[in-house]
């Protein structure tokens, strides 16, 4: 198998100094690997309500003004819906997603009702309503029988992370059965992640640790669609002056990668958040190439 990794950034705001830091680490891990491996690009444009029109291509050159260029031509998830749906009924067939008629507010009552909180990040663990059918309400939603997949397998789901070391979670428990798609159309990340990391033969998935949560999830869908399950790491965040983590929805700067030298800047303050010494290249390309032993030392990227 030839070692693939990718970044795949949402459109939904230019990059910041944070959504650099996983595209350098995850390029750093493909060349840490050798010639042979490849470095993907995907732009997760499924959720079209949150992308913004032009903001792909935008990224694409923010990363080219970094050196940062891909192996192959990037990929959109709003080309690749075909595969999502052979996905979803394939998941239907195995009885593993259910359509589901819930507002937040019936959540809210559910949970109201069985004395629950919202108790994972203030998000609803949706309490499995809709199970035994939707009882008249039309459907809102598609979900994944977590609970039911999860009782088929042995023990608690278990993964081990590059950086954040071993990790367990009871995706039941813990989140509930997630949505696959809404009802009004867009695919949710969760299975549009796992579809293409597999249909584009992802061996490594190196990206922001705020996405480490999704992990389990995503390893359970991969399990019922009979996917192989790639190798983890999840990288340093960057955090803003007030201590949270930097992202587009906390108004982060976009990198400024107008002339070489501001790229290399912005680039060499990524390869900090990384552990990784400061450049002393002169270029994006050359400052890039000196990182790559030091990467494969740190982070043990070591070819197949
Ligand atoms: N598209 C996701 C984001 O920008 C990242 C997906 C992933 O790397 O798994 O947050």
């Amino acid at each position: 198998m030839r070692e693939t990794g990718r970044f795949a950034p949402s459109p939904t705001g230019p990059l910041h100094a944070g959504s650099l830091v996983a595209a350098l680490a995850s390029w750093l891990d493909v060349r840490a690997r050798g010639p042979q491996a490849r470095w993907l690009i995907r732009i997760e444009d499924a959720d079209t309500e949150r992308c913004l029109p032009g903001m792909g291509e935008h990224m694409l050159r923010q990363l080219a003004d970094c050196s940062l260029l891909p192996d192959e031509t990037p990929v959109w998830q709003t080309q690749r819906t075909a595969h999502y749906d052979a996905s979803m009924r394939k998941l239907q067939a195995l009885g593993l997603a259910y359509p589901c008629g819930c507002s937040r507010k019936d959540i809210d009552n559910a949970l109201e009702r069985l004395g629950r909180r919202h108790e994972r990040h203030g998000e609803r663990v949706y309490p499995g309503t809709c199970r035994d059918g939707l009882h008249g309400k039309p459907a809102r939603a598609w979900r994944f029988a977590a609970e039911k997949f999860e009782s088929t397998q042995p023990g608690e789901l278990r993964w081990t992370d590059r950086r954040l070391g071993e990790q367990h979670q009871n995706v039941g428990r813990d989140v509930g059965d997630f949505v696959l798609r809404r009802a009004d159309g867009p695919w949710a990340y969760q299975l549009a992640v796992v579809v293409d990391d597999a249909e584009q033969g992802v061996t490594d998935v190196v990206r922001g640790e705020d996405l480490a949560d999704n992990t389990a999830r995503q390893i359970l869908l991969q399990r019922a669609l009979g996917l192989p399950t790639p190798g983890y790491l999840h990288t340093p965040l960057v955090r803003g002056a007030d201590g949270d983590k930097l992202s587009k929805q906390n108004g982060a700067a976009a990198i400024d990668t107008a002339s070489p030298e501001a790229a290399l800047a912005a680039l060499d303050a990524a390869a900090r958040v990384l552990g990784l010494q400061a450049a002393t290249a002169a270029s994006c390309s050359a400052a890039l190439a000196a990182w790559v032993p030091e990467w494969r030392a740190l982070y043990n990227s070591r070819p197949l």
